[in-house]
């Protein structure tokens, strides 16, 4: 239980701002994570309504005008918590970046560090889409070569490029179901079944960079090519 540094009262909701004696949380203090900045427990299903009202009220408790006759401490402590408000509503509304950083809280090497670890994986495609991935490659390289040379590219090409484009966002739309489902698990789990959702969203948030980084190179390709 997190207290208030002011009047030693424990928090209920967010240590942004106590409710008992209205002290912004200051510098000396150790961050909440940002969970704890709303007041929620670790878990990855989120009203993302009421995350949305409370970042809505405690936004307005911390607002600089209420501050204008604060001393410089409490004026910077409010600025400080409203930086860290803002970040956490920007990761928490958003499901992807959610597990993302519930997975990184819980000690799990994620994102960036986990592809670090296995680099040579990172640029190679999942298995099961070496083949699609090839020949996406040969399409996009057709399209740029005709760009390149300052002609219109060949239609068919587009178009099986527009297919291949749907495809892999289909893929995408089932992986985020997939994490979602995983999420839930994660939620209820506890122990080896938590840990194997990690796992599993962990390979999953891989895949999907991979699939979104398609995604965008055959979007840029379409756009260029419109
Ligand atoms: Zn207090």
């Amino acid at each position: 239980m997190m207290h208030c540094a002011s009047c030693r009262e424990p928090f209920h909701g967010s240590p942004l701002i106590c409710a008992a004696c209205g002290a912004v949380q200051s510098s000396g203090v150790e961050a909440p994570d940002y969970f704890q900045v709303f007041g929620l427990e670790r878990r990855l299903g989120v009203d993302v309504a009421a995350l949305e009202r409370e970042f809505h009220r405690l936004s307005r408790r911390l607002h600089p005008d209420r501050f204008a006759r604060a001393t410089a401490e409490e004026q910077q402590n409010s600025l400080r918590a409203t930086a860290l408000l803002n970040d956490a509503w920007r990761v928490l509304r958003d499901p992807v970046e959610r597990v993302e950083y519930l997975l990184k809280i819980e000690g799990h090497a994620v994102g960036e560090e986990h592809a670090g670890k296995a680099r040579s994986a990172e640029r190679q495609p999942p298995a099961d889409l070496l083949e699609e991935v090839f020949e996406l490659n040969m399409q996009l390289e057709e399209i740029r070569m005709s760009r390149k040379m300052g002609e219109t590219a060949d239609a068919s090409v587009l178009a099986e490029l527009r297919t291949a484009g749907e495809r892999f966002e289909a893929m995408l739309d089932e992986l985020d179901q997939a994490l979602t489902a995983e999420s839930t698990k994660w939620d209820a789990g506890k122990g080896q079944a938590r840990a194997g959702a990690a796992a599993r969203m962990i390979e999953l948030l891989d895949r999907r960079r991979y699939l979104w980084n398609l995604v965008r190179e055959v979007r840029e390709a379409l756009g260029a090519a419109a």
